[in-house]
């Protein structure tokens, strides 16, 4: 599934890649050469990327991994990175004019598991600043649009990242999610995005929003992509205090056509109620019929707890992100405008008056208000207990099912300008994505089909470390939308 920007070579996935350089590697320039020419063509209208490298730097970088003769699993793979994801010598903005001309002096763990896995950096791409938002209208630079649809958005907060590897204007990419934005953008540029079970992928290098929410995953054309990209950045790093120890990889060898097993799937009935589009309704339906063609059982649950996750999400996201964005005061990070103040409250003050965009003050408002002393009990005390009996119902649905569907969004995306100004009906897109990240599953969004010309993600998730069956799940719809 790929919109009109993609020609037959710039959308060659890794392992063809891989394969061809090993057999030719002249075969690398030329791909670089076909990725930049879409770039130049469609980016003007796009605009994925906050920070493009030259063409002739990356071609230099080809040129030096292909003398290394390291090609690695990436086989010289053009990764794009979400402009919060934080690269050595490379301005990393966050979208926001606070970091607008930060550049880091270390590389982010995932970057340098990239670089050292024959992946070679193409550029940073735009976000909702500090990755709060769903749309990428949030950046304090422009909006990216949406390359199935140049009026629509491509869904939030890494927008740039799924609109570039959409368009194939990168081959794969990274974004981050708090609580839908890997997912929420794959599902309305028809790719796929995964987001790992808390704890697998370092979040070394990453510019936090909600620490205890955050993980950075791939954005890629194809399942297989995803797993080779997930093969690269996991595993426990000790710069990452909540990093888990485990023994991780081998997640490419789970896409394969037929399932590993016989998966019990489960649909919660919450997730497709109230609000769903009929548009989304009947793609996903489709999608259910190809599974139990395919002799997987699917059967439904209800959930009534999920009706508080949304809100849970929300509190515990801002009070989080009200204390992370505290180092922006101009002084350890920030601009640094001409102050004449006297008090370090004025300084202070106007550093993050001029840095900061409206959505981020509004958070950093509402979230050190519900830490405040007498408030903090009958908010976010609740919202952290909504999440622990969430996760426990998640524990308690997994020992009865193997992994559950659902669709990524209740709708298709939307116009530019159309939900922006409405907190609510932008809030409520997270409505499916938000429990997984309270929960800390994995999950990932496959597109599922088309519905009016416009990608549906469908969404795949279970209990921790299940992100084998849930690629192998995700191959299985992958292959059997074409059918
Ligand atoms: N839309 C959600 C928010 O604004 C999720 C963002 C994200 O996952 N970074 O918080």
């Amino acid at each position: 599934m790929l919109p009109p920007q993609c020609t037959r070579l710039a959308s060659t996935p890794i392992r063809v890649l891989r394969e061809r350089v090993a057999e030719d590697p002249d075969f690398l320039f030329e791909y670089i050469e076909e990725v930049y020419r879409v770039i130049e063509r469609h980016e003007p209208q796009i605009r994925a990327y906050i920070t493009l490298r030259p063409k002739e730097e990356v071609l230099g970088e080809a040129e030096a991994l292909l003398k290394s003769g390291k090609l690695g699993p990436l086989g010289g793979a053009l990764v794009a990175l979400k402009d919060n994801i934080s690269t050595r010598g490379i301005r990393t903005t966050c979208g926001s004019r606070m970091l607008e001309s930060y550049v880091p002096p270390y590389d982010a763990t995932v970057v340098s598991k990239i670089k050292e896995s024959g992946g070679i950096i193409v550029g940073k791409t735009n976000m909702d600043e500090f990755a709060m938002g769903s749309t990428t209208e949030n950046s304090a630079f422009y909006p990216t649009r949406n390359p199935w649809d140049y009026e629509r958005v491509p869904g939030g907060s890494s927008g740039g990242s799924a609109a570039a590897v959409a368009a194939c204007e990168a081959t794969v990419a990274l974004g981050s999610d708090t609580g839908g934005s890997i997912r929420l953008p794959a599902s309305y540029t028809g790719t796929v995005g995964l987001k790992p079970t808390y704890g697998l992928v370092s979040r070394y290098g990453l510019v936090a929003y909600g620490s205890s929410l955050d993980q950075i995953g791939p954005i890629a054309r194809c399942v297989e992509d995803a797993a080779i990209v997930l093969d690269v950045i996991s595993g426990h790093d000790p710069r990452d205090s909540t990093s888990l120890r485990v023994e991780v990889g081998g997640f490419e060898k789970y896409v394969v056509d037929e399932p590993l097993k016989s998966y019990r799937v489960v649909v919660i009935e919450e997730m497709i109620g109230e609000g769903l589009d009929k548009e989304v309704a009947g793609v996903f339906s489709k999608v259910l019929k190809k599974l139990e063609s395919r002799g997987l059982r699917v059967e439904y649950r209800s959930m009534p707890l999920l009706r508080y996750s949304l809100s849970a999400y929300y509190i515990i996201a801002m009070a989080e992100a009200s204390s992370n964005l505290a180092r922006y005061d101009g002084l350890r990070y920030g601009i640094q405008p001409e102050v004449e103040a006297v008090h370090w409250t004025d300084a202070y003050g106007r550093v993050r008056t001029a840095g900061f965009g409206y959505e981020v003050k509004r958070r950093i408002l509402l979230g050190a208000y519900i830490l405040s002393e007498g408030l903090y009990e009958g908010y976010y005390l609740k919202a952290a207990k909504v999440r622990r009996l969430l996760y426990e119902e998640f524990v308690r649905l997994f020992r009865e099912y193997d992994l559950a569907v659902s669709p990524t969004s209740p709708t298709l995306p939307p116009r530019i300008g159309e939900v922006i100004t409405d907190p609510i009906r932008l809030f409520s897109l997270d409505v499916n994505t938000t429990p997984i990240n309270l929960a800390g599953l994995p999950a990932l969004s496959v597109p599922g089909g088309l519905a009016n010309g416009l990608p549906v993600g469908v969404q795949v998730f279970g209990p921790p470390l299940s992100e084998g069956p849930i690629l192998n799940l995700a191959r299985i719809i992958e292959v059997s939308r074409s059918e």
